[in-house]
C-alpha cells in the first residue's frame, strides 16, 4: 500500500540551515502518521459507542429526531431561518420534485446588541425580518400556515423534531434569558406576538441541513459535515444502536444523529497536541473544550499558525526576529490567509509577502522566510484535513459503509477554500483502508445546504403531522 507518509517528504527551502532544520522539526510534529490516524480512528469508533450508549459522554451523540430519507420528489413551498453567524438568512424553497429547487433568499444583519441582549429582542426582530421576507418576496402558500424549518447552529439538546433548549452559547452570540429554554417556543411566541402566520415545524442543526439537502439529489447521503467557523458531524444511525433512545413506540428503524464531534477527545489521549495548540486553548474563551474543533475548523487555524510564526521570531528563524503589532494580536491572522499563501506559485511568493508585510506590516521577509512560511500553513492545513479524515473513518467503521462506500456532504470555508483539502482527507482514507475502499467514499460541496435541508425537515415533519391526524 502506498505510503502518503513516505510520500509527503520534508520540504525543502532555500533558506538558511537553522529555518531548514526548523522546517523539519515543524513538518513531523504537524504530520498525523499513519499510525496515529488508526489510534484516532480507533478511539473515534469508542466515543461514538458511549455517547450512544448514555447521556453526558464525551461525544455527545445527539438524536435529531430526523428519521425518513428524502426520495427527491417531494414538492412544496417551505421557509427556511438560518441563524448561527453575522447574518440571519431567511430563505423560501420551492421543491419541485427529481431533485430540482428553487430558491428566493434574503440576508439580514444581527446587530451586535441583539446578540448579547434578551432572547425576546432577537426572537422579536427574527419575526419581523420573517415578515418583512414574506411580505416582500415570499409567494403565495396553499394553506395559510407557512411551514419554517429553523437552522439554528448552537449546541441544543433536542428533545422533539421541533423542541429543544439551548445548552449554552458559541461564536458571539450571549443572549440573556435563553439558555435551558426552548428556542422553538420562544421563536414562536414571537411569531404570535407579531401575528405572523408561520409554523416552525422543525429545529434542526446546520450538519443535518446539510446531510438532507444533499440526499434531496443523492438519496444515498449518509453523512453531513461542517468545515467552516466550527466542525461537527451528522449521519444516519441505526435505532437499535441508539442504546439510549427512550422515545416511544417506534415505527422507524434509523435516526440521524448529530455528533457534536468538536467536543472530541477531550480526555486528551490520542490528538496529537503541539505546544501551539497547547496556547491556543489556553488564551481561548472556552479552555480544555472543542479540542479536535481547535485543531480542524476555519476559527482557529490561522490562530495556529500565528503562534507557531511568533515561536519562530522570537528564536530570531524568521524575519531578523521582528515581529508586528498586527501578528502580536490574538487572532490577528486570518485562517483565509492559509489559503492565499499555499496557492502562492510566484517564484518571489509575491501574495505571501503581500499578507506578510502589507497586511500584517511585518518590516520585512526574505524569500526563505515567506517559504518556511507557506509550509506551516501547508502542515496546519493538511493536519486539520487528515483529523477531518480520521473522524469520517470512524463513522464509516462504526456503521459499516466503509465496505459497502458512502456519499458525505461537506459544508464549510475550509473545505471549499484550502487547496487540497479533500485530496488531503482521500489520501488518508487510502493509509488507512486502500486505495479500493476509499475511491468508494465520496464527498460533495454542499454550499449552504443547511438551509435548503431544514426547508425539506419541515416538510418531512408536516406531512408526518398531518399523517398523524388523519
Ligand atoms: P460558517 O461556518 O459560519 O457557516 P463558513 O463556512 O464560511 O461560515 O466558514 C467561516 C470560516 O472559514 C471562518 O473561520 C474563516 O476564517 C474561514 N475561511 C474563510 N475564508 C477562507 C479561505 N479562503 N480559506 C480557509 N478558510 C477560510
Ligand atoms: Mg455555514
Amino acid at each position: 500500500m502506498l505510503s502518503a507518509d513516505i510520500q509527503h517528504a520534508v520540504p525543502q527551502i532555500d533558506g538558511t540551515p537553522e529555518q531548514q532544520e526548523a522546517m523539519t522539526a515543524l513538518h513531523h510534529e504537524f504530520n498525523v502518521t499513519t499510525q496515529r490516524a488508526r489510534t484516532i480512528v480507533q478511539q473515534f469508533v469508542e466515543e461514538m459507542e458511549k455517547g450512544l450508549d448514555h447521556e453526558g459522554a464525551t461525544v455527545p451523540m445527539i438524536p435529531s429526531f430526523v428519521t425518513g430519507r428524502p426520495t427527491g420528489q417531494e414538492k412544496g413551498k417551505y421557509l427556511a431561518l438560518d441563524l448561527g453567524g453575522t447574518n440571519l438568512r431567511v430563505c423560501e424553497f420551492e421543491l419541485k420534485g427529481d431533485g430540482d429547487f428553487s430558491v428566493h433568499q434574503q440576508k439580514y444583519v444581527v446587530a451586535e446588541e441583539l446578540k448579547t441582549g434578551d432572547m425576546r429582542h432577537l426572537c422579536d426582530f427574527i419575526a419581523d425580518c420573517v415578515d418583512n421576507f414574506i411580505t416582500e418576496f415570499g409567494s403565495h402558500h396553499v394553506d395559510h400556515s407557512i411551514q419554517l424549518g429553523f437552522t439554528f447552529s448552537f449546541a441544543v439538546n433536542q428533545t422533539d423534531i421541533n423542541r429543544g433548549t439551548l445548552m449554552h452559547w458559541t461564536k458571539g452570540f450571549n443572549c440573556t434569558n435563553a439558555i435551558h429554554k426552548d428556542v422553538v417556543v420562544l421563536l414562536q411566541d414571537a411569531f404570535l406576538r407579531k401575528n405572523v402566520q408561520v409554523h416552525v415545524a422543525a429545529l434542526v442543526n446546520d450538519t443535518v441541513g446539510t446531510l438532507m439537502a444533499n440526499a434531496y439529489r443523492y438519496p444515498k447521503t449518509s453523512m453531513g459535515i461542517i468545515l467552516g467557523t466550527g466542525t461537527n458531524a451528522a449521519y444516519y444511525e441505526k435505532l437499535g444502536k441508539i442504546k439510549k433512545w427512550k422515545g416511544a413506540e417506534q415505527v422507524f428503524d434509523e435516526m440521524v444523529i448529530n455528533m457534536e464531534w468538536g467536543t472530541f477527545d477531550l480526555e486528551r489521549r490520542v490528538l496529537p497536541f503541539t505546544i501551539y495548540d497547547n496556547k491556543l486553548d489556553r488564551e481561548s474563551i472556552n479552555p480544555r473544550k472543542q479540542l479536535f474543533e481547535k485543531m480542524i475548523s476555519g476559527m482557529y487555524l490561522g490562530e495556529i499558525t500565528r503562534n507557531v510564526i511568533l515561536q519562530l521570531v522570537d528564536e530570531r528563524i524568521l524575519f531578523s526576529g521582528e515581529s508586528s503589532a498586527d501578528l502580536n494580536k490574538q487572532w490577528g491572522f486570518e485562517t483565509a490567509y492559509l489559503s492565499t499563501m499555499v496557492v502562492d506559485d510566484t517564484p518571489q511568493l509575491d501574495h505571501v509577502r503581500h499578507i506578510l508585510e502589507e497586511t500584517l506590516q511585518i518590516p520585512s521577509t526574505t524569500h526563505g522566510d515567506r517559504q518556511v512560511v507557506k509550509e506551516i500553513a501547508i502542515a496546519v492545513g493538511r493536519r486539520a484535513a487528515r483529523l477531518s479524515a480520521c473522524g469520517v473513518a470512524g463513522v464509516l467503521l462504526h456503521t459499516g459503509d466503509i465496505h459497502t462506500g458512502a456519499d458525505i456532504a461537506i459544508d464549510g470555508s475550509v473545505y471549499e477554500h484550502f487547496p487540497h483539502f479533500e485530496k488531503y482527507m482521500v489520501e488518508t482514507l487510502q493509509e488507512l483502508y486502500g486505495q479500493d475502499i476509499a475511491n468508494q467514499v465520496r464527498f460533495s460541496l454542499a454550499r449552504d445546504g443547511s438551509g435548503f435541508g431544514a426547508a425539506m425537515i419541515a416538510m418531512m415533519a408536516h406531512k408526518a403531522s398531518l399523517a398523524k391526524q388523519a
